[in-house]
Formats: C-alpha cells, structure tokens, sequence
C-alpha cells in the first residue's frame, strides 16, 4: 500500500542551524504516528514540512504517493491541529468549524451541515452559536479538531494539541483522540515531547533529537529495546548501565538499558548492591541502589520485604530484561 506520508533524505537548514538534518520516515495510511523528542530537536519543522509552510533544503517529501515539491499548503491531503487553537474569536464555533469549506467556496447550507457533522464528531453537538470565549480550554481544543476533520484530510498533523490542557483533562483527551482515529481511519501525525503521552497513543513513535530520528518503532520497541542510551533516557527511567559496569559485571560488552520495575531483590545469586534510599511511591518503592559504585534505581511492588535504608541486600533480573545497545551514542 502507498505510504501516507514519506521522507526520503529530508534535510531544513536554516543557514548553520540543521533543524531536520537528513530524516527517512514512511508512515503508513491509517496509522497513529508519534513524533517525540526533546524541544528543539525539529518535530515541529518536520510537520511543518508536511504541510508545506516550509520546503526542504534537501531531499523529497511525498504524501498518498505524490511528491510534494512546489505543492502549496492548501493543495495538500493535510490539515493541522496547532497547540494554541488559532480559533477567530469573533466567529461563533460553527463558523470557526466551516471556515476552510468557504474559503473553498462551499454553499452555506452544506457547510452548516458539515461543520455540524464535525462538532458531533469531537462531541460538542449543539455548541455552533457560541463564541470561542465561552468555552474551556478543553472545548476550543475540541473546536480546533473539527475544524481540521471537516476538511476531511488524509492526513491530520497535530503539534501538541493537548499540551494546553491540565493533566486530567489530558488523559481523557488522549483516549478520545486515539478512539476518534480509530474510528475515522485518517493517519494521525501527532508531535509531542511527553513520552508517556506518545507510547500510550501511538501505533509508532519516532524519537527525535538534534534533527535527526535516533529510532523508530512501536511502543514497546522503544521502551524495552531503545537501540541508542539517548532513547533509553529520554523515553523513561530506565537504568543505563555505562560498558564499563557491564564488563565488569559479566553482562556483556556495551552500554545497556535495565527498566527500575525489572529489578528484583533476590535471596542468593544476582550482584551485591547497596541501598542508599527509599521512596514510597503508593503502588510501589523506588529504591535508590549503588551497584558497584553505579547509581541505579529499583521499583519493588507493594507488598514485598523492603530492606532498609543503608543495608545491603543482592539484586537481579531476568536475563531478557537487560537490554544491551549496539552504540554507544
Ligand atoms: P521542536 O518542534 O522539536 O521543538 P523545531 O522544529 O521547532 O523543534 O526546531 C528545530 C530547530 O530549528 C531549533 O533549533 C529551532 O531553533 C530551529 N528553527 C526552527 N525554525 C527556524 C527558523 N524559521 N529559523 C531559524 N531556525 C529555526
Ligand atoms: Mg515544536
């Protein structure tokens, strides 16, 4: 199948500044991809690419199979979700949904409809004759989505839509938006710097530093086997254990990654640690650990004997959830 949206070599140098420097990326149609990474690190500029606000330096963007070239934003299969609405605050919502339609020269009766069709969709049935004012901040995100649905996009670009909004709200935001790509089938590309945001939402996820993708993969790709330490870091709170301390440990020749909730304290066998603090989490304690001079930190799930602060105790871990990286990056 022709691939939603592909990047071949896509380089955006702004003089010295290599802000997307050299990205291969194929997103397949009807998929929810994530775009994560670092501020700064060139998620924006990429979607941006996408759009057609900006072109390439170097390299080819093509979308549903054709490349963009000299493509202008509004001939494009795409529409964007912006963090901050842009909603007109002196259109009603309605208005602010069917906007597109009558910049493209739709009837007014058919773009009522639709728009109306677009506020059901994103659950705000009824709210057309309101100012963007009267609603909250989670409604005018709501508001900002139809507008971009009703233009029925092949691909919907989303740059931190959610980013805005408080943490509850947030969370129930996220669950709606993937039930909503579900259930239309448009390819999502959404950007976001919340690692927790892009593993529970995406179908795959593109970690971002420096221009550049570090890797790409499904969720659990990313958590349990980052291929580079900067993945492994940025992407949760993994131990990384440097090569020396894998060497030295009999574990294997480079640098690796050790999730804190795969620690286990052992009664015999395993690595002799030492534990230099505790904090009770609720679910679980976060043991602050010294293995072999290293700082590393353990998740011990409720209920289990928790040593003391200070005491010495032994840890291990099954072998598969030591992941061993290939580079040293
Ligand atoms: P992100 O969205 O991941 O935070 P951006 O894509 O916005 O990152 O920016 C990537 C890099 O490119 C940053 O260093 C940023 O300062 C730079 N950059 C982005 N747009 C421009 C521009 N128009 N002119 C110069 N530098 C830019
Ligand atoms: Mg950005």
């Amino acid at each position: 199948m022709t691939a939603a949206v592909e990047f071949r070599r896509v380089e955006r140098h702004y003089g010295e500044v290599r802000a997307v420097d050299g990205v291969d990326l194929s997103i397949a149609q009807g998929e929810f991809f994530a775009m994560l990474g670092p501020s700064g690190s060139g998620k924006t500029t990429c979607l941006r690419l996408i759009a057609g606000f900006e072109r390439p330096t170097g390299g080819e963007v093509a979308i549903m199979g054709a490349p963009m070239g000299d493509v202008p934003p509004y001939r494009r299969p795409v529409n964007t979700v912006f963090q901050d609405y842009a909603l007109f605050p002196h259109l009603n919502v309605r208005d602010n949904v069917a906007y597109g339609l009558m910049i493209a020269g739709q009837g007014r009766a058919p773009r009522r409809r639709a728009a109306d069709e677009a506020l059901e969709m994103v659950a705000l049935p009824g709210y057309g004759a309101r100012k963007p004012s009267e609603l909250s901040g989670g409604q005018r995100q709501r508001v900002a989505l139809a507008r971009a649905l009703v233009m029925q996009p092949k691909v919907l670009l989303l740059d931190e839509p959610l980013g805005a909004l408080d943490l509850k709200l947030r969370e129930a935001m996220q669950e709606e938006l993937k039930a909503l790509q579900r259930r239309l089938g448009i390819t999502f590309v959404f950007v976001t710097h919340d690692q927790g945001e892009a593993l529970s939402m995406a179908d795959r996820v593109a970690v971002f530093n420096d221009g550049r993708i570090v890797q790409a993969g499904t969720p659990e790709d990313i958590y349990y086997r980052p291929e580079a330490p900067f993945v492994a870091d940025f992407v949760g709170s993994s131990n990384l254990l440097p090569p020396e301390v894998t060497r030295r440990l009999g574990l294997g020749d480079g640098p690796a990654a050790l999730r804190p909730e795969a620690v286990r304290l052992v009664s015999e066998g395993g690595h002799a640690a030492r534990v230099t603090g505790l904090a009770f989490l609720g679910t679980a304690t976060r043991l602050s650990l010294d293995l072999d001079g290293h700082r590393m930190t353990a998740l011990i799930p409720r209920g289990a004997d928790m040593p003391a602060e200070g005491s010495d105790v032994r840890i291990g871990w099954a072998p598969d959830d030591l992941h061993l990286m290939k580079v040293s990056a």
